[in-house]
């Protein structure tokens, strides 16, 4: 049976530790809706003690939207704990997640404290929450570089106070894919009835495929942030996890139940929110992903898009004419008759090679071709009395318009 994959979105918590990022109040409000709207299941909010704005803003959600569940994250202490259930609680469905890290390295750098500490300080933290609500889960900080034989301690530990998710994180994006799927599956053996998220940075550009092992490996929820935003290098896209296992989901067995024709709406709300637009290449929602721009690759798709696509746009939520020819130094005729077609020229063979020649010409002088430069080329090349003067012209214009 396919399993349906949860999604505890982070864009408003990890997001929003991504460096030169700040949300006000109203515009969590707007995401939260927005990826609510979508059908995530968890949204992190925020993280309540962090300050007093943080704690409004997650309050502010908690009571404005009731089709997600609302979550603050907290420290093991007491009072992080009861600052957390504060702003979640007038949810129509909230959860508090709990944190601490485990590995060696931090627990003697950051936090001086030993093993027996942190593994009293989660048992407690989540005994507490549970004194508020069920929805009680447990993230592991730097558990990809905790020792093995601790992880199932203080997995054991919060199991037995009745913790709902176990994160298991690989906070600092150090995992391989191989390696993070064998830790889920040898939390999953020890206990098979813990329900484990996989919580995967991108430092070396793994999150998505570490979080694709965790989930093929018993993870049961992935946290993700849109945008690959969060901490350093971001984490886990949301929208490279929700496509690939949409794409994929025959051959992973996985699906999701998320609106994927709003991800790319959704995405240009949290781009203008946050201030930062995914670089031109970034798969899914970067302007690129759907555009061509050598001659073979156009010639493919104008036959046929799946030569060279493996999404619809239609499905992300861009129009399906979405798909576009790059005309440049190295596209083909194909793609500069499809372009000249759109701005509404019909041209004969020979006028075609014409213009494409001149194309080739201006491109020469001009690192991108603008639209004027296009109609230039085609106009010229329909004139019948068109003469090589007249190309001239045109290159003339492009190398005043590169100067
Ligand atoms: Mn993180």
């Amino acid at each position: 049976m396919t399993h349906i994959v949860k999604f505890f979105e982070t864009t408003l918590r990890d997001g929003e530790q991504t460096p030169g990022i700040n949300y006000f109040a109203e515009e969590k409000l707007e995401i939260a809706r927005a990826l609510a709207d979508m059908g995530f299941d968890t949204l992190d909010c925020g993280f309540a003690i962090s300050g007093e704005p943080e704690f409004e803003a997650i309050r502010l959600i908690a009571r404005s939207v009731a089709n997600a569940e609302i979550c603050s994250i907290a420290r093991c202490y007491p009072a992080d704990i009861d600052r957390a259930w504060e702003a979640v609680k007038d949810a129509a469905h909230s959860s508090i997640h709990p944190f601490i890290s485990t590995s060696p390295l931090h627990r003697e750098v950051k936090l001086g404290k030993t093993r027996d500490d942190v593994l009293e300080m989660a048992r407690t933290a989540v005994a507490r929450g549970r004194q508020y609500t069920p929805n009680v889960d447990f993230a592991l900080e730097d558990t990809t570089r905790t020792e093995h034989d601790f992880i199932l301690e203080v997995v054991g530990a919060v199991r037995a106070e009745g913790v709902r998710f176990v994160a298991l994180c690989d906070t600092v994006g150090f995992a391989l894919p191989w390696e993070f799927g064998q830790l889920v599956a040898d939390v999953k053996r020890e206990f098979p009835d813990v329900r484990i998220s996989a919580h995967c940075h991108d430092d070396l550009g793994l999150a998505v495929a570490n979080a694709l092992s965790g989930l093929s490996n018993g993870a049961e929820r992935v946290d993700t942030c849109f945008n690959g935003l969060g901490e350093r290098a971001g984490n886990a896209a949301t929208e490279d996890v929700v496509m690939a296992i949409r794409t994929r989901r025959a051959d992973l067995d996985l699906d999701v139940n998320v609106d994927t024709t709003k991800i790319i709406p959704t995405s240009r709300l949290i781009a203008r929110l946050s201030g930062m637009q995914p670089q031109w290449t970034k798969s899914v929602v970067g302007a690129n992903a759907f555009a061509h721009g050598g001659g073979i690759h156009q010639d493919g798709v104008l036959k046929d898009r799946r030569t060279y696509e493996i999404m619809r746009p239609e499905d992300i939520g861009l129009p399906p004419s979405e798909t576009r020819m790059h005309v440049g130094k190295l596209s083909g005729r194909a793609a500069l008759n499809a372009q000249l077609k759109e701005l509404g020229y019909d041209l004969a063979p020979d006028q075609l090679a014409r213009a494409f020649q001149l194309v080739k010409l201006v491109l020469g002088k001009k690192k991108v071709l603008e639209e004027m430069d296009l109609r230039r080329c085609a106009d010229t090349a329909i004139n019948p009395t068109a003469t090589v003067a007249d190309a001239l012209v045109v290159e003339a214009q492009a190398n005043g318009a590169a100067e």
